[in-house]
Formats: C-alpha cells, sequence, structure tokens
C-alpha cells in the first residue's frame, strides 16, 4: 500500500501526555494516543471502491491481507501514531462535559491529490474518551452508517464518507431498546474518511474550561489547514471563520430537508466544523412527509431533533460555537450578525430548494404561499415525500385536471384520500398549473431538472433493516445491492423498481424501521 501519509494535525496540535489507555479527563490536549483493539476474526464485508481510489489506494491493496490487518485495527502502519480526540457537546440542549472519541481511533492522514484525509475506525475499542461504554460498535449501527454515509455522498450532500465495513468476530453486548434485555451481538468496524472529523465540541471543550490557550491553537490549526483560503488566523478571519462554517451548516441542513434525512441527534458534539453530516445513528428517512417525525426513540418525549427543527437546531448549536469562539474575538455584535443572517439565508435557501423541487426557476411573489399550501396539502393525508417529488415530475402543463393522478403512487392509503382532500389537490394543482406558465422550461426540460433534485431511491428506514436482517444470518448480498442502487439515486435504474415503493405495512412499527435508540 502506497499511502502519502502525513501528521498535521498530531503535530500542530498538543498530544495527551499519558499514553496509558484508562478513561480519565484530558486536560490541555487535542488527542491522546491509543492503539486499536485486536479483534479476534476480522473479515471484510464490503469495500467502497471509489473511496478506494481517492485515497490513492488500488484495488488490489484492497484485497490484500494488509488492508484487512489495518482497517479491522489488527496492525497499525509503519511511521503512523493512532489517536482519539478530544471533545465536548451540548447533548439534547444541555452541556454534557468531556466526551471526545469514545469508539474513534484516527488511523492516520493521507494526502492525494492534494487533498488532506483523516482515516479513522469506529468501533476499534475502548479510548480515555469511552466513560461508561466499550469502545465498540454493532454490526446493524454499522451497516446503517456504512451505507447512509456514501448514499449521503452520491445524492450529493456533505457528509463523512465510508472506506470499509467489517466484521471484527467479537460479540458485543448491548441491550437494543433499552428495556433491560441484553443480548450479543455481532461486533463490527467501520472505517470512515473525512477531511477533518472535528467537531463543535471540539472547540467548545476548551471554552468551558477557560483554556483559551488551545482553543486559540485548534483554531488556529483548523483556519490554516481547512479553511485556508481565509488567510492566516487574526480576529477578523475567526469572524470569517464562524460566518463560513455557519452557512456550511445552513446548506448542509438545507440539503437534509431537501431529501428528507433526519439526522436523530443533533447534539453539537455531533456537529461538524466542515458542515458534514457526521455520526450516523438513529438517523431516518422521511416515509410520510411529516414535520413533526424522529426516527429516535430516545427523543420521542420532546422531539427535539425532528424533522422540521432541524434549521432551528443548527441555528442552536451555532450559538453554542458563537460562545465557544467568543473568548478569542471578544466582540458580540459580529456574531451575532451572522447568527441573524442564518435565519434570513435559511427564508431564502429553503424557498430555493423547495422551488427546485417543483421545478421552478423564475422569480413570483406567490410562491412562498404555492409552496405553504404544498406542504399543508401534503400532511393532510400519509404521503410519501420521495415518491410524491419524482412522480411531480411527470406533471404536464395545461394539465392541472391530471395532477393528482399524477401523483396517486405517493398515498398511502390511496382509497381514503376524501373528497375534501382531493379538491384541496386539485386547487393546488390548479395553481401549479397556472404558475408554470410563467416558466420558459418544456415539461421535458422541467422533468429533467426536477428529477435531478428530487431522488428516486433513498435509504429507506426498512431496507437498511433488510440488509441488517439478512446480515445477522450470514448474508451479506443485499448491503452490495442496496450500496450500488444509492450510487445512482437519481437515475430510473428500472430494474430495482421494487426499491421505488412506500414502505411495507409490516415496517411501520418495527424496530429499527421506524423506531431506533442511540444504543449502538
Ligand atoms: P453519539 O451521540 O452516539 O455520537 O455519542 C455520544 C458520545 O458517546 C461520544 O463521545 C461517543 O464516542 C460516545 N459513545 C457512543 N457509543 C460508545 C461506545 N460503545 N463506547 C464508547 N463510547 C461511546
Ligand atoms: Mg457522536
Amino acid at each position: 500500500m502506497q499511502l502519502k501519509i502525513n501528521h498535521n494535525f498530531t503535530e500542530s496540535l498538543p498530544a495527551d501526555e499519558i499514553i496509558e489507555n484508562y478513561r480519565r479527563q484530558v486536560k490541555a490536549a487535542c488527542f491522546s494516543y491509543v492503539t486499536p483493539k485486536r479483534t479476534k476474526n476480522p473479515e471484510i464485508l464490503h469495500i467502497s471502491e471509489d473511496m478506494v481510489n481517492t485515497l490513492g489506494l488500488t484495488s488490489s491493496d484492497s484485497q490484500s491481507q494488509l488492508f484487512k490487518n489495518v482497517f479491522t485495527g489488527n496492525q497499525v502502519l509503519e511511521n503512523t501514531t493512532p489517536y482519539s480526540m478530544c471533545y465536548g457537546g451540548h447533548q439534547f440542549g444541555n452541556w454534557a462535559g468531556q466526551l471526545g472519541d469514545g469508539r474513534a481511533i484516527n488511523l492516520f492522514e493521507v494526502e492525494h491529490h492534494n487533498k488532506q484525509w483523516q482515516v479513522q475506525l469506529k468501533g476499534a475499542g475502548e479510548t480515555p474518551y469511552s466513560r461508561t461504554a466499550d469502545g465498540l460498535a454493532v454490526l446493524r449501527s454499522s451497516i446503517r452508517e456504512y451505507l447512509c454515509s456514501e448514499a449521503m455522498f452520491y445524492l450529493g450532500v456533505p457528509t463523512t464518507r465510508a472506506l470499509s465495513l467489517s466484521l471484527s468476530g467479537d460479540e458485543v453486548m448491548r441491550d437494543m431498546l433499552y428495556d433491560g434485555n441484553q443480548a450479543y451481538e455481532k461486533g463490527a468496524i467501520v472505517a470512515r474518511v473525512a477531511p477533518s472529523f472535528l467537531r463543535f465540541g471540539n472547540f467548545e471543550i476548551f471554552a468551558a474550561r477557560q483554556d483559551h490557550n488551545t482553543l486559540k491553537t485548534l483554531v488556529d490549526y483548523t483556519i490554516l489547514n481547512h479553511f485556508s483560503h481565509l488567510g492566516s488566523p487574526s480576529k477578523d478571519n475567526y469572524i470569517a471563520f464562524f460566518a463560513e462554517v455557519s452557512q456550511r451548516t445552513l446548506d448542509m441542513i438545507i440539503h437534509w430537508q431537501r431529501v428528507g434525512f433526519v439526522h436523530g441527534v443533533m447534539n453539537t458534539d455531533n456537529m461538524s466544523i466542515l458542515g458534514l453530516t457526521i455520526d450516523y445513528g438513529p438517523y431516518g428517512w422521511l416515509e410520510g412527509f411529516d414535520f413533526g417525525w424522529t426516527p429516535n426513540t430516545t427523543d420521542r418525549e420532546h422531539k427535539r431533533y425532528r424533522f422540521g427543527n432541524q434549521p432551528n437546531i443548527g441555528l442552536w448549536n451555532l450559538y453554542q460555537l458563537a460562545n465557544a469562539l467568543y473568548p478569542l474575538i471578544e466582540e458580540t455584535q459580529p456574531l451575532e450578525t451572522i447568527l441573524e443572517n442564518y435565519k434570513i439565508d435559511f427564508e431564502k435557501k429553503s424557498l430555493n430548494m423547495m422551488k427546485s423541487k417543483l421545478g421552478l426557476e423564475q422569480f413570483n411573489d406567490e410562491d412562498a404561499q404555492l409552496i405553504q399550501n404544498l406542504e399543508d396539502t401534503l400532511l393532510l393525508t400519509e404521503t410519501d415525500m420521495t415518491i410524491f417529488f419524482r412522480a411531480l415530475s411527470n406533471f404536464k402543463k395545461g394539465e392541472a385536471s391530471k395532477g393528482l393522478e399524477r401523483v396517486s403512487a405517493a398515498f398511502y392509503t390511496p382509497n381514503e384520500v376524501s373528497d375534501v382532500v382531493a379538491q384541496q389537490w386539485r386547487n393546488w394543482f390548479k395553481n401549479y398549473d397556472e404558475r408554470l406558465k410563467k416558466e420558459m422550461l418544456t415539461d421535458a426540460q422541467r422533468k429533467l431538472k426536477m428529477d435531478a433534485v428530487n431522488p428516486k431511491y433513498v435509504l429507506r428506514n426498512y431496507m437498511a433493516q433488510l440488509a441488517i436482517d439478512d446480515a445477522n444470518k450470514g448474508d451479506y448480498k443485499l448491503i452490495d445491492e442496496l450500496f450500488q442502487l444509492l450510487k445512482n439515486p437519481y437515475d430510473e435504474q428500472p430494474k430495482q423498481q421494487k426499491w421505488f415503493a412506500k414502505r411495507p405495512d409490516w415496517a411501520r412499527h418495527k424496530v429499527g424501521c421506524s423506531m431506533l435508540s442511540c444504543s449502538s
């Protein structure tokens, strides 16, 4: 394996002086050196060829024993020093103190084609940040992380990537529903890749400890290495840095809203400083369009992280980051302006995103109302978000009366679309048709554009669960089938039509399909 390894992170930032691996509060350091746990019987289940190439590896590298050893934590590459990062975070609205990479170990940094990548194992054993947990991951959550992070990439959503999915060969004890029923599950490891895994929480921890020296070192490192276009670190550039993080966070969330993705645990320790979707835990995909939906059973009561609240939570999290950066800036006004702009930009970007889903390009005063009416109507009956928007591109100008028929496949109980609801739809399609007259594009041109933003295939909750059920029985074919399917989510793929379907009834209340916990 010919990798162009470097050590920017570990050479630029202060390390924990203690090298023994026991749980502790780590002060004045950004990371601790840790060695991944050896596993009993590692087996690679899937590899992302795209990521292999992106890192500058070859197909034959990925078939080698060395690859298997390294990406399951059983061999540390020469000249590399694996480490876990120290971070804190606000969890469900409360400051939680030190969290850190409790089960993530960064293996190395690599450069390829002028891009910097960090390669990290998730589930490779205990670290100083493991607190009361075991540092391991189970197969079900690893399949979910592996498939979803690559699927998000192909959807065009900013995300961390995945290189490989492996079984460790060890068993891991979990109480999946937190109901006192513990059971052994297969242990697994995902090799994740991103330019950086830094989170808001990496900055918050130093502000909380009033360790402004380390805070500054970390912010300067981040600007120099990941926001170098801003120029060298200075007070003005700290502000520019915050503005850019704010904008990237918003852009990421707008993408989530476009494709119907619900992260599920938007704690500040799960917010990437690069605006990447990070930490795929109890996430889910909207089936019925519903602003109030969350897949996370841990959040069932307050639904803090429900679909419709994600943009607000993004802003709330940015407030926490602003507080953390404040000691370096010592002025509230510029930070407040940026946070105010988030709200304004959200309105603009959200409107543009929804317009693109409807195939609208021209400016029109009433577009916000048209979209509001659509959302209100979508909420009247259970309507599949993905199928609805995909089917909408088949609408033809001047055929308002056929609108409802075009999208009928999206209704979960088509026979129960009452006269009142049907009338509302007919009204909406009439308005939509009127509005389309202001557009220049032909029906065919509009369809092309709409199909490029409204995916046909997403990783529906039940699809991941089917792959998990098979995998638990030792059959991994479906992992590959879904992986290949989701590489081209906007293409028709007629042979895969079975995945362009509403959630089957059996999946409505099945664990893993609509209900997920943080236990992973
Ligand atoms: P999450 O909200 O799942 O991203 O995790 C919150 C914190 O718990 C992070 O610091 C994780 O590293 C840690 N954590 C989650 N699961 C485990 C585990 N099995 N072992 C050790 N730490 C964990
Ligand atoms: Mg996390």
